[in-house]
C-alpha cells in the first residue's frame, strides 16, 4: 500500500506511523484521495406511518412491519418510535447516515449528547476519529446525507461509501449503557437497515454492536482479528472509537482491523469478479 500525503496526515492524527513496505503494496489498496462527497437517495414518496408503540402487543405488531419497510417508511418508523422509555428523554432519533447501498456498514452503540442534538451518528470526538480512520482508507460517510431522507441525489461510488448506524436509535440518558430490553426493542431497525444496504462488509464497533449482531458476550479482544459473518455478510469486530480515545495504544489494533476489513472486501470482490 502506498500512502498519499493526506492519508499520512490522517494516520499521524491517529498516532500511527506508516511505512511503504512491499507487503503493504500487496494489499493492493489504491492510494486515492477521499471521494467527492455526493448524495444518493431513493426517491421520497408518501408512506403510511407505522408508530412503534410502548405497549408490548402493539409494539410487537409494529416491529414485525419493520421487516418489510423501505427506507422512507423505516426512517418514519424510527422517528416516531415509542417502544421503550428512551423516547421520553431523547431530543430526536438518530437514524443513520451514508449511502443507501454502501459497501461498508459501520455499526456503533448508541447516540451520545452530540448525536442526540444533531440527529446524526458519530459526530462527537469519537466520530472525528472514526471519520479520520475511514478517510485514511478512502472511505466516506457522505457528510450531511442519509438514506431515506429528502436531499437530492448525486454520483457516488458505493464501494467507497459507508453507512453508519447504531444499535440504539435514541440516546440513553447520561450516556449510560444500553439496557437489554432497549436493545431488543430497537434491534429490528438495525436488522432492516442492514437488509436494505446489503453491505459487503460490516464493522461492528464495541461490545453492544457485537452483542446485537453476533450474539456474543466475549471480549472484543477475543473476537477481533478474524472474519465473522452476520447473515452471510463478513463482519469484523473492532474497538469502539470512544475506547480508542481512552486507550491510545489500541489504535494500532483498530488499524489492523480496518486493514483486515479491506482485505476481506477485496478478496470477496475479486472472487465474485472471477466468477468463482
Ligand atoms: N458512539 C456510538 O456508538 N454511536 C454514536 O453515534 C456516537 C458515539
Amino acid at each position: 500500500m502506498t500512502w498519499s500525503e493526506r492519508q499520512r496526515a490522517m494516520l499521524a492524527e491517529m498516532g500511527l506511523r506508516v511505512w511503504d513496505t512491499p507487503a503493504a503494496d500487496e494489499r493492493g489498496v489504491a492510494a486515492v484521495p477521499p471521494p467527492a462527497i455526493a448524495v444518493a437517495r431513493p426517491p421520497r414518496r408518501p408512506v403510511e406511518a407505522v408508530a412503534i408503540a410502548a405497549s408490548p402487543a402493539s409494539a410487537n405488531a409494529a416491529l414485525s412491519a419493520v421487516a418489510t419497510m423501505d427506507w422512507p417508511a423505516l426512517r418514519d418508523a424510527v422517528a416516531s418510535c415509542t417502544a421503550c422509555s428512551l423516547h421520553q428523554s431523547r431530543r430526536q432519533t438518530v437514524f443513520g447516515v451514508g449511502h443507501p447501498q454502501a459497501h461498508w456498514m459501520i455499526v456503533g452503540e448508541a447516540p451520545g449528547e452530540d448525536e442526540d442534538r444533531r440527529g446524526e451518528p458519530f459526530v462527537g470526538r469519537s466520530g472525528q476519529l472514526l471519520d479520520n480512520m475511514l478517510r485514511a482508507v478512502g472511505l466516506s460517510r457522505q457528510a450531511g446525507s442519509s438514506a431515506g431522507s429528502d436531499e437530492s441525489s448525486g454520483p457516488a461510488d458505493p464501494a467507497k461509501q459507508v453507512f453508519i448506524a447504531n444499535t440504539l436509535k435514541c440516546r440513553p440518558p447520561g450516556n449510560r449503557n444500553p439496557l437489554p430490553e432497549e436493545l431488543a426493542r430497537c434491534e429490528g431497525f438495525l436488522i432492516r437497515q442492514i437488509e436494505l444496504v446489503q453491505p459487503k462488509i460490516i464493522l461492528a464497533m464495541g461490545r453492544f454492536a457485537v452483542q446485537s449482531l453476533l450474539r456474543s458476550t466475549a471480549p472484543i479482544g477475543q473476537l477481533r482479528g478474524r472474519v465473522h459473518h452476520y447473515q452471510g455478510v463478513p463482519l469484523i469486530v473492532t474497538y469502539h472509537p470512544a475506547y480508542l480515545l481512552r486507550n491510545l495504544p489500541e489504535k494500532a489494533r483498530a488499524w489492523d482491523d480496518l486493514c483486515l476489513a479491506l482485505d476481506t472486501v477485496e478478496t470477496s470482490t475479486a472472487h465474485l469478479a472471477s466468477g468463482a
